[in-house]
């Protein structure tokens, strides 16, 4: 065995089963490993090195702020971040952000806010949220007590503070569910680790009428689907619903940890001087990756390139899915595409075997292979990638 791997295997806490493979540099759209082998990369380090390894203007931006100036705290103003958040408000049309280090801590931000913006009217009530089946949030407590999978939560989670769980894409369902008690609706706009599931245009539009008659704010957890993924800066503008309070990461400062909630009209002003906080969030780092991922997507027209190459790779998986009997269903948008396998073949298996062909990819959900690849690939990177995933069905 490698020794990196022996080493990993002994210094750090056994939370994965990792691949046997050590990446260790990136070109373009391709990773290299410790001996040198060259992988296709259709994960982007699920779904955040949206620009490719190695984009000149974003690495030397970074390289530039980290000689100004790398952090400073909160307590402070600093210029990368302003600008960082005025270009998410402008482009999300909400009113202010909140930076955050991760997904994860964005989302606790965002309940945070719903939970206190009901505490305002009625301080005796013991809130709950909505969320829905399959979703995934993150890993921390609060994260996980609206993430729809009880085999994260068991053991961490105690019930009572979990939120009720409806089924996605059935409005009925989760308007019987919602009480006096109920604080916010929480919902990925396609879910991502459960299996690629876009929600249908009915019902997030339902979800927002349900959530403008009892008052409720409701969140789109966009941390995989936003940031052009979808063919749109942000999924929710392909279906013309806006939320209250809008997540992001991942792609967001494309592998500097950045995350943020986004507050529109309704949730802005909720919090107020002492209810939040962060060290790190926001920090002139941050917030200098953020600006050069920007300045990439306007300069590369990432979001059109991504409907194009996005639909590209529908036509190929859908020859694939004509061609192999035991692919059952196609689901996706733009650059955020699965495939599921009838029980016959299982996702893992496949990307174990495409990864010694060279080519990475990701599994989510119950049997379903994930594509989410950096957002500049070309079509010939789509086609080399059926090639490798062909020999490795
Ligand atoms: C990855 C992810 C998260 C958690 O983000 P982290 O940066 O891992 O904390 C939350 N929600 C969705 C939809 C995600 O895909």
């Amino acid at each position: 065995m490698n020794h990196f791997i022996e080493d990993g295997e002994a210094y750090i806490l056994k939370t994965y089963n990792r691949f046997p493979v050590v990446l260790d540099r990136g070109d373009g759209v391709n990773l290299y490993d410790t001996d040198g082998k060259e992988y296709l990369d259709f994960g982007a380090g699920i779904a955040v090195f949206a620009l490719g390894y190695g984009n000149r203007e974003y690495n030397d931006a970074l390289k530039v702020q980290i000689d100004k100036l790398i952090h400073t705290s909160n307590l402070y103003y600093n210029v990368p971040s302003i600008e960082a958040a005025k270009k998410i408000v402008e482009a999300a049309k909400m009113k202010r952000v909140f930076f955050t280090n991760s997904g994860t801590e964005a989302i606790e931000g965002a309940l945070k806010v719903a939970r206190k913006y009901k505490y305002q009217e009625d301080p005796d009530k013991e809130y709950e949220f909505i969320a829905m089946k399959q979703s995934f949030h993150g890993r921390s407590q609060g994260a996980l007590s609206v993430t729809g999978n009880e085999k994260y939560q068991e053991g961490f989670v105690p019930k009572e503070f979990r939120a009720v769980f409806a089924e996605f894409n059935d409005l009925s369902d989760v308007a019987s569910k919602v009480t006096d008690k109920t604080c916010g609706i929480i919902c990925e706009v396609v879910q991502g680790e459960g299996g690629i599931y876009p929600a249908d245009p009915e019902f997030l539009k339902g979800l927002r009428e349900l959530c403008d008659e009892h008052d409720l704010l409701l969140i789109f957890d966009e941390i995989q689907c936003g940031m052009g993924r979808c063919g749109s800066m942000f999924a929710h503008d392909l279906y013309g619903v806006k939320p209250d309070i809008l997540t992001l990461a991942k792609a967001l400062g494309c592998g500097i940890p950045v995350g943020a909630f986004v507050a529109g009209e309704k949730a802005d002003g909720v919090l107020v001087p002492g209810d939040h906080g962060t060290t790190y969030g926001g920090n002139p780092l941050a917030g200098a990756a953020v600006n050069a991922v920007f300045d990439q997507f306007e300069k590369l027209d990432l979001v059109a390139h991504v409907r194009e190459v996005g639909g590209y790779l529908w036509d190929k998986l859908e020859e694939l899915k004509n061609e192999f009997s035991f692919i059952t269903a196609h689901r996706g948008i733009g650059l955020m595409q699965g495939l599921e396998f009838s029980e016959e073949k299982q996702a893992g298996q496949i990307v174990s075997k495409a990864l010694s062909n060279g080519l990475i990819l990701i599994s989510a959900g119950n049997n379903v292979l994930r594509f989410v690849p950096p957002l500049v690939i070309e079509k010939e990177h789509v086609d080399m990638m059926t090639e490798k995933l062909r020999a490795s069905f």
